[in-house]
């Protein structure tokens, strides 16, 4: 039976999350996807990979509550008998996950960074013990849902354009009992970390908040994201959001440059699949240069300004 994958909009975007994990379940077998909101018809074409997009589009579904989503997929996986329900880790999904387990008593993996059909069983990886080792994780029974962590698959290149169904929204009163009384959206300008194909960050070895000024021209320069470390964020110098880690995002750029990062294994989880790693530290013994591609042994406060000044000179032609 095919697996049905959720799929979170932004938007007039379907996340890149969501739209790995469908390639991947795509990867796997028979692969239909839901979205869920108001207005959202139009998204359905962008889930390529997916046989077919049911699309739930209600005025009732405008806010990213969990339960009405929850009602929208029980009842899909009820009448179509889907034996898999994945979901790209987000707090939203993360929500509707739990609620949707919780209503089908089901079994839950989360976490995931991996799925395998194995003689007709699925089996996913996740990563325990602080990501020091990978165990492998089954379900005793049907449906098997899962929330994989984010940036883990990239989103198929191509794929067919699916066939796209309405699917029927109809709410369990509890389910409309919660309202969203406001919603705030953090002013971004260039590409998420996630999405982007060069990230530049920053750690303790910064010195202050004031100077994460020299990642932010540098990644300007590159047309990359700004991210950090727990370190910082805890210390207050950058938005959560920005937390790339174990307990922050998972990224995956072409080029991830690290400055002033130690690469404690906390962080090293969250960037180790970028596919070149740049990291400018000033102890040659940090434990960065173990894993990174390229290394700059020095100060940073004269690195980057220089790195940044090159980058432009190149863009500019000079
Ligand atoms: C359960 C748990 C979860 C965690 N989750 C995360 C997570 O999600 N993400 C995360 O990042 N961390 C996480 N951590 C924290 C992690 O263990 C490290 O403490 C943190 O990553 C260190 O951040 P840092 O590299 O910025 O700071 P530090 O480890 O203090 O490193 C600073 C580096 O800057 C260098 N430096 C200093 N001055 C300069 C200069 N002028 N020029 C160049 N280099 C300089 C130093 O040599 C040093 O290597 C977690 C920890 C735990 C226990």
């Amino acid at each position: 039976m095919p697996t049905l994958v959720f799929l979170e909009h932004h938007g007039d975007e379907l996340q890149k999350g969501s739209l790995g994990v469908l390639g991947k379940a795509a990867s796997l077998g028979d692969a239909d996807a839901v979205i869920a909101g108001s207005g959202v018809g139009g998204l359905a074409a962008q889930a390529r990979g997916a046989a077919k997009v049911w699309v739930a589009d209600d005025p009732a579904l405008e806010a990213p509550l969990p339960q009405p989503r929850v009602d929208v997929l029980a009842k899909l996986v009820g009448e179509h008998a889907y034996d898999t329900v994945l979901f790209a880790a987000s707090v939203l999904a993360a929500d509707v996950a739990a609620g949707l387990a919780a209503r089908l008593d089901a079994g839950l993996n989360w976490d995931l960074v991996d799925l395998q059909q194995r003689d007709g069983a699925l089996v996913g990886t996740r990563p325990a013990l602080g990501d020091s080792v990978y165990v492998e994780v089954g379900w005793r029974g049907e449906p098997r849902i899962a929330l994989v962590r984010s940036g883990t698959f990239d989103p198929p290149a191509d794929g067919a354009e699916p066939q796209v169904a309405d699917a029927a929204v109809e709410l369990e009163d509890f389910s409309t009992r919660s309202t969203m009384l406001e919603q705030a959206h953090e002013e971004q300008s260039g590409p998420s970390i996630e999405d982007a194909d060069v990230v530049v960050a920053g750690g303790r070895g910064l010195g202050g908040p004031e100077n994460f000024a020299l990642v932010e021209e540098l990644a300007k320069a590159l047309g990359g994201a700004v991210a950090a470390t727990r370190a910082v964020v805890d210390a207050g110098w950058y938005p959560y959001s920005a937390q790339v880690g174990q307990t922050g995002r998972t990224v995956s750029p072409k080029l991830y440059v690290a400055c002033g990062i130690s690469g404690a294994i906390q962080h090293k989880v969250g960037m180790q699949n970028a596919n070149v790693i740049v990291a400018i530290n000033k102890d040659a013994n940090a434990p960065i240069f173990e894993f990174a591609d390229l290394g700059v042994v020095g100060d940073l406060h004269q690195v980057v300004p220089k790195l940044t000044e090159l980058v432009r000179a190149r863009k500019g032609g000079g």
